[in-house]
């Protein structure tokens, strides 16, 4: 069962004085747990402080760790995204530099892992960070879960283990890296989590603030319009632009037959300028949805519709 190798993806940004800390962790727990095959991808994001020092120091060390220095700091999605473009374990994990999540649970996610989930996300369920973070994070929660229906106490947390398969699958950019777990599971991956143990932060601050969930509703509103539409955006507006039409031809349907059988004035109705309104935003809609649906079939060849759990026989294409 230990004999799988894993890798670890820490983004770093300013946090050169946790960083030795968090490697000397990350090789007790492979130690004492037997996990044998190891690599560490710290990504420094752009950092002013010595992280890139204290990055290639570690990697002169040990030869587990490898380390990517971007040109200016891009946020955590696009640490994220290439530390996983240069992976090779069976097992992926994610992890904050920050000491905040504790290697030594790395064993719980795998266990979990070997349940036969296919991402597992850490869950703080007693968090070390102020009110203000913990109140909105909460609402935040039950709402993502609620409208993309997976089911998560923490899509925040930065502490995840996937099988490496699922993030060929992922596309992230902006801030999606909270949502893996919501793009897994609509491509029909299963998503689970473990409670982990959080501790408060140390050395350095917390770069993120209260915007992060207004953002992250938005995200989470593109998330599922990809997921549910991204293919067939004429589906969506399309429905609501003929629902506006029907509104609309109904309104002066009547008004049609009020003015034909002579039952006054009908020009001074406000029936007439909502239902020739709701006539204009249909046809609209329609419009965009027609323009939406040639710009999605010029790139649709290179996006993969489907997610593929086995095969069996053989096939031509490999
Ligand atoms: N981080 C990053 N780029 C950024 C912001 C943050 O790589 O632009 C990293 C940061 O170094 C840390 C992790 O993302 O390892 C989580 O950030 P932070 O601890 O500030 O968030 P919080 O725990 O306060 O939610
Ligand atoms: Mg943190």
């Amino acid at each position: 069962m230990n004999d799988r190798r894993i890798s670890v993806v820490i983004p770093s940004y300013n946090e050169a004085e946790s960083l030795e800390q968090l490697h000397a962790e990350l090789d007790e727990v492979i130690q004492v747990q037997g996990l044998g095959l190891a690599e560490f991808f710290f990504i420094d994001d752009g950092s002013q402080d010595g992280t890139w020092r204290k990055i290639e120091e570690l990697a002169g060390r040990d030869p587990r760790v490898r380390g990517i220095r971007f040109r200016r700091n891009f946020g955590k999605a696009a640490a994220l995204s290439a530390g996983f473009g240069e992976v090779s374990g069976e097992v992926v994990f994610t992890l904050d530099a920050d000491l905040q999540d504790n290697p030594a649970e790395i064993p719980k996610f795998l266990s979990k892992l070997d349940e036969g989930y296919d991402v597992v996300s850490g869950w703080k369920r007693r968090r070390h960070d102020p009110w203000h973070k913990v109140g909105p994070s909460r609402i935040f929660n039950r709402i993502v879960s609620a409208v993309s229906g997976c089911s998560l106490h923490d899509h925040n947390c930065g502490f995840k283990a996937y099988r490496r398969e699922v993030l060929g699958e992922v596309d992230l950019y902006g801030e999606l890296h909270r949502f893996i777990p919501v793009l897994a599971h609509s491509k029909g991956y299963r998503v689970g989590e473990v409670v982990v143990n959080h501790r408060a932060r140390r050395f350095g601050r917390s770069k993120y603030g209260f915007s992060r969930f207004l953002k992250g509703l938005l995200d989470i509103l593109s998330v599922q319009f990809l997921a549910r539409f991204g293919q067939r955006p004429l589906h969506l507006l399309g429905s609501i632009g003929l629902f506006f039409l029907f509104l609309g031809t109904l309104g002066l349907g009547y008004l049609t037959y009020l003015w034909l059988t002579d039952q006054g004035p009908i020009g001074t109705r406000p029936l007439l300028p909502y239902s020739a309104t709701l006539l204009g935003l249909g046809t609209q809609l329609i419009g965009f949805g027609v323009l939406a649906e040639l710009i999605t079939s010029y790139h649709i060849k290179s996006v993969k519709t489907y997610s593929i759990a086995d095969r069996v026989g053989s096939m031509n294409s490999r």
